[in-house]
């Protein structure tokens, strides 16, 4: 696995900011969930989040995909605001792929059908352009030959391969990523990142909360360290990894490590 180069990224002007969150704030009741988070993604750049848990880090992911509201600040795709609802919310969300730790396949549809649905219902692709697609995105994520199955019949990792299959057919402009891996056997784990190796170096932007370190090592140009709904500290993996600044991200990071 090669780290992608940055300033390959970085000459070719693709620096400017996909995902802005500005002065973002959320409640749960009393809990201060989200406190002022300031976060701006560059397009192709790939970020990872770690933290605590209880530390914010999935309704963050959320706010970005709305299926949470947030209750100060903006955030914006692709320099618009996030819509409050109807089809322009639909919009968007085609627009953010999500990939959950449970996979969330639909139980009763093949693999095939799992990634045409979206494309079909949602984007108005024909049956057999979504198919056509859906069989190439099947094949990069090394399940091709699974595509009649239904998603029982499917180890884990083969199973969570399929929901980033199924996210990319909406050709979404950013991918996120809750903890990808955390309810996979050991040994399904390297698939699932292989894959999510592969997204990042093709200069998908991604958002990935992950406790798989190696990961961040190898894929992320940014690691932002969460702690009671706070961003603490964000650094490029190397210095935080060698060097972190705050008493808890060196204790957080002496746990895991
Ligand atoms: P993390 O993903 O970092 O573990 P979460 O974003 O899931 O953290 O949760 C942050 C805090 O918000 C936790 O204290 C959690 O219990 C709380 N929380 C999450 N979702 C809700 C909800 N829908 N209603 C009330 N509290 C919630
Ligand atoms: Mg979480």
């Amino acid at each position: 696995m090669v780290r992608r180069d940055r300033a390959r990224l970085g000459s070719c002007g693709m620096t400017e900011p996909l995902v802005v969150l500005d002065h973002v704030d959320k409640w749960f009741g009393e809990l201060h969930v989200l406190q002022d988070i300031n976060m701006s993604i560059a397009r192709g750049e790939v970020v990872v989040v770690i933290g605590p848990s209880g530390s914010g880090k999935s309704t963050l992911c959320r706010t970005i995909n709305r299926l949470e509201t947030i209750d100060k600040g903006t955030i914006t795709l692709d320099g618009k605001p996030l819509p409050a609802e109807g089809k322009a919310l639909a919009a968007h969300r085609a627009e953010v792929g999500m990939v959950f730790q449970s996979f969330n396949l639909f139980a009763h549809k093949t693999i095939l059908e799992n990634v045409t649905l979206g494309p079909i219902k949602v984007r108005g692709t024909d049956k057999a352009a979504a198919e056509k697609q859906a069989r190439q995105l099947l094949d990069r994520v090394g399940v091709g030959n699974q595509a009649d199955k239904y998603p029982a019949q499917l180890s884990g990792g083969q199973q969570q391969r399929v929901a980033i299959a199924r996210a990319l057919a909406m050709e979404p402009k950013v991918m996120l990523f809750d903890e990808p891996t955390s309810a996979l056997d050991p040994e399904m784990i390297k698939e699932v990142l292989d894959v999510m190796v592969d997204l990042a170096q093709g200069g998908m932007t991604m958002v990935v909360v992950t406790h798989e370190m190696g990961f961040a090592r190898t894929a992320a140009d940014r690691v932002v360290f969460m702690a009671d709904g706070q961003v603490v500290e964000e650094n490029t993996p190397d210095e935080f990894f060698s060097n972190a600044q705050s008493g808890r991200a060196q204790d957080f990071l002496s746990k895991i490590l």
